[in-house]
């Protein structure tokens, strides 16, 4: 066996020794040193035999023990070197990993989005990454602050527990808090936090990782206020499935389908809230809407557990589940059951007339346009009847307007029982009504509709317990052209109403293209009068009466006259009516009154000292329902140097019976100033003359068409010689004096005469004429009416130049001749 080293090593025998090996004769030198040691040199061993066998063994026990020393020498210094390198090779592997770690760390920790914070037990900052700089908006280690110093006051006092505990457990925390940033808004932070034990000399301190969970706080915070508000909104929110299964109702829609609030809302269906038109929709076109812009809007109609229904404004909002199949919908949907009643409520209000129901102008022209395409492609024929109640002014002013509107509903109401049940019956105006005719087969029918209209009228109406006359006049426009319009077709309808009250109310008028021109005519009339009143253009006519006791020429009746340019004179029939209706008549009256008053006030200076001369001058009903009538008459008189004694007014007898309460006021201030007051036209007005008792008359005029029958002749007839002649006796028992009106012959004259009739005034007696042509023939220069028994005396020194200069301009133009009309 050799050693390491070439050293020869024996093994030693086991048990006492090899002899033959001792008997080599060479000891192991440890025991030559030994045995030298003590003076025995192992070649001169005193009794070496008896030694020998021992010192042989002792020798091979140390060369035993030379073998194991050895392998244990050799063991340790293997070891050691390799100990020694392993060491040194670990020593530079763990340090280079170290760093290699530390710099690992150190990249993380740099671009960690989490901000990294250590911190010792006053909470200063020991490290901080960037993103913590980043988050506090500044340098933290270069600030000797606890870091609580930015936490929100609030949040102190948990966070301040939470590290406590973390640090007496080492445990970990989380918590959230918001914390300031330099110059910054509050940032709401995520911190977690371990806490580390210090050992030794090594302190505690605390690692805290933060994240900024502002936007999600905030996103919470919204959709908490979000949900809070499914949750107490009064709209129905439901979420379903696109199968239409629903996993979320808010509890109004939880009440809405009768389903617990709390409870689970799978196995009901959002069908269940709509009713099958609804249905539809939300299948055909919401959830499809929904998917393709997010969201659709509309309306349905929704059927609650009580089965009652509700219009329901609806939102379908889809939503994409990040899973596929997660796919969802909320519909929200609020009960506009109300909002659509009242918005039924407005268009009814905008298209029917309050008071009646009736559909209004507006609704009106709408149906009549949808007629006229209807009646175009079926080549069928409508007709408009356009309806004016006559006189309804007069008992609106003198009922009331409560009469007046219960008079309007009454005459709906009959309108619309006399059409048929298809046609539309309109209110377009105070008293216009209009009725729609459609698909009339046969236009010869359209007159009788309309007769049938003014038949009905004739009835009187029970207004308040008395019956209210207003007759209604009919103006029909069909559609004869292709190129009508609504508005032209009731345009047309319109004039040939306007035509019917031209004619005398209480009647129908067909339109036909005549009465186009016809109503451009007055229109332009209406403009040439109102240029003639501004203009002073129009003049006076003289009518005197004979005083049939006395058999003097008496009362001279004033009457307007107009010579239209290029037209020639206009018959005061055809504008006074005019300028009643267009408001001319108050400016048209006050210049008749200015003229007659003028010429008045002229004579009778001329007649100075001597009976003077009376004039009546004509005063139209809208006259005298007008406020200022009396200050007119006041202001001319006293302008006109005329006296109130010498005037007369003439008031239609209609006028007091359409409005008498501002009428009856009116003619008692004038009576009471001197004025006299005479009815003319009596008979007309089917009053009598108890009820005419209220006005103070002075003197009764009896019309004309009884004055016609008078006396033998052709015209003769015994009723009116009655009413004449009662109508005289009567006034006459009454206080009044009596004026026959239209005395056309000698025997009406000695008829009226006869009966005891005051005065008469005619034709037959003296015609209408400038003032300067009745000055000749009152003051006998010329005697138009040769034969008038009994030829009545002049009226003397009426002409000017008879009694010197007069106080004004007599206004009569310088024509001869009769200029009344009718
Ligand atoms: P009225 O007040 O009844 O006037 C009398 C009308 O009878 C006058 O017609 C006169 O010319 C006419 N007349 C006189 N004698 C006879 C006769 O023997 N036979 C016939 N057939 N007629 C006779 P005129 O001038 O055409 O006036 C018509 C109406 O116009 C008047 O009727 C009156 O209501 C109104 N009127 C005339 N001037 C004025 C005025 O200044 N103001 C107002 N408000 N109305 C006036
Ligand atoms: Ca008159
Ligand atoms: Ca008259």
């Amino acid at each position: 066996m050799t050693g390491g080293d070439g050293t020869e090593v024996t093994t030693m025998p086991d048990g006492a020794g090899a002899p033959e090996e001792a008997g080599d004769g060479a000891f192991h030198p440890l025991l030559v040193r030994q045995l030298t040691r003590h003076g025995l040199h192992p070649d001169a061993i005193p009794d070496k035999g008896a030694w020998i066998h021992l010192l042989e063994r002792v020798s091979t026990a140390y060369r035993d023990a030379d073998e194991s020393r050895y392998l244990l020498e050799r063991a340790m210094e293997i070891s050691s070197v390799e100990m020694a390198n392993l060491y040194e090779r670990l020593r530079e592997a763990s340090e280079s990993r170290l760093r290699r770690e530390r710099d690992r760390l150190r990249t993380v920790t740099d671009h960690s989005p989490v901000a990294i914070l250590e911190l010792d037990t006053d909470g200063r900052v020991q490290y901080a990454n960037p993103r913590a700089d980043d988050l506090a908006g500044r340098s933290l280690l270069d600030t000797d602050r606890s870091l609580l110093f930015w936490v929100h006051r609030d949040d102190r006092r948990p966070l301040l527990k939470r590290i406590g505990q973390a640090m007496e457990h080492s445990g970990d925390f989380d918590l959230t808090i918001r914390f300031r940033a330099a110059d910054g808004p509050l940032r709401w932070l995520r911190l977690h936090g371990r806490a580390l034990a210090g050992s030794g000399d090594q302190p505690d301190n605390l690692f805290i990782a933060a994240t900024d969970v502002t936007t999600e706080v905030e996103a919470w915070e919204v959709s908490d206020r979000f949900n809070a508000l499914l949750e107490t909104t009064s709209d129905v929110v439901a979420v379903f499935q696109p199968d239409g299964a629903l996993f979320h109702l808010n509890p109004v829609a939880a009440e809405f389908l009768g389903v617990p609030a709390e409870g689970d809302p799978s196995g009901h269906r959002i069908e269940e809230f709509l009713d099958e038109r609804s249905r539809a929709l939300l299948r055909d076109q919401a959830m499809v809407g929904a998917r393709r812009d997010g969201t659709w809007r509309g309306e349905a109609t929704f059927v609650d557990t009580h089965g009652r229904r509700h219009a329901m404004s609806l939102v379908v909002v889809a939503h994409v589940g990040r899973e596929p199949g997660g796919d969802h919908y909320s519909a929200i949907a609020r009960d506009i059951t109300e909002l659509k009643a009242a918005e039924q409520a407005l268009v009814e209000q905008a298209t029917h007339d309050g008071l009646t129901g009736l559909p209004n102008r507006v609704l009106l022209l709408d149906r009549l346009r949808h007629a006229l395409e209807g009646a175009r492609r079926r080549d069928s024929g409508l007709a408009v009847l356009y309806i004016d109640l006559d006189r309804f002014k007069v008992v609106n002013d003198s009922q009331g307007h409560v009469a007046g509107d219960r008079l309007l509903v009454k005459a709906a109401q009959r309108l619309r029982e006399t059409v048929r049940a298809g046609d539309t019956v309109a209110r377009i105006g105070g008293d216009e009504f209009v009725v729609l005719c459609e698909d009339i087969g046969d236009p010869s029918q359209v007159p009788a509709t309309a007769r049938r209209i003014v038949e009905a009228f004739l009835r009187p109406f029970e207004v308040s317990g008395e019956d209210a006359f207003v007759t209604a006049s009919v103006g029909v426009a069909t559609n004869l052209s292709a190129h009508d319009t609504a508005e032209s077709l009731l345009r047309d309808a319109d004039v040939a109403m306007y035509r019917a009250k031209d004619a005398g109310r209480s009647r129908l008028e067909v339109f036909d293209e005549d009465m186009r021109s016809w109503i451009t005519e007055r229109y332009d009339m209406e403009a040439a009068l109102r240029q003639a009143v501004d203009n002073e253009e129009l003049w006076v006519a003289y009518q005197p009466s004979l005083d049939l006791v006395t058999g003097e020429w008496s009362i001279v009746e004033a009457l307007a006259r107009w010579d239209r340019a290029e037209h020639g004179a206009v018959p005061p029939g055809r504008f006074i009516p005019l300028a009643e209706e267009t408001g001319l008549i108050g400016a048209l009256g006050e210049l008749i009154m200015r003229k007659a008053c003028t010429q008045l006030a002229h004579w009778n200076w001329a007649r100075r000292g001597r009976e003077p001369v009376s004039v009546a001058v004509n005063v139209s009903g809208r006259q005298l329902t007008q406020p200022g009538l009396v200050e007119m008459i006041t202001d001319v008189l006293e302008e006109t140097n005329a006296q109130a004694s010498w005037l007369v007014l003439e008031v239609t007898e209609s006028a007091l019976v359409e409005d008498p309460a501002p009428v009856r006021e009116h003619l008692r201030e004038l009576s009471a100033l001197g004025i006299r007051i005479a009815i003319d036209d009596f008979g007309t007005g089917y009053s009598g003359l108890s009820y005419l008792q209220q006005f103070p008359f002075d003197l009764v005029k009896v019309d004309r068409r009884f004055v016609d029958g008078l006396g033998p002749g052709p015209d003769s007839d015994p009723t009116d010689h009655a009413i004449v002649e009662s109508v005289i006796s009567l006034a006459h028992q009454l206080g009044y004096d009596v004026v026959a009106e239209g005395v056309e012959n000698a025997a009406q004259l000695a008829a009226l005469t006869e009966l005891g009739c005051d005065l008469a005034q005619g034709f037959h007696l003296a015609h209408p004429v400038p003032a300067d042509e009745l000055e000749r023939t009152l003051s006998g220069e010329a005697d138009p009416r040769p034969g008038i028994p009994g030829s009545p005396r002049g009226l003397d020194g009426l002409a000017p130049g008879d009694g010197g200069v007069p106080p004004g301009d007599s206004d009569a133009p310088g024509h001869d001749g009769e200029a009344a009309g009718s």
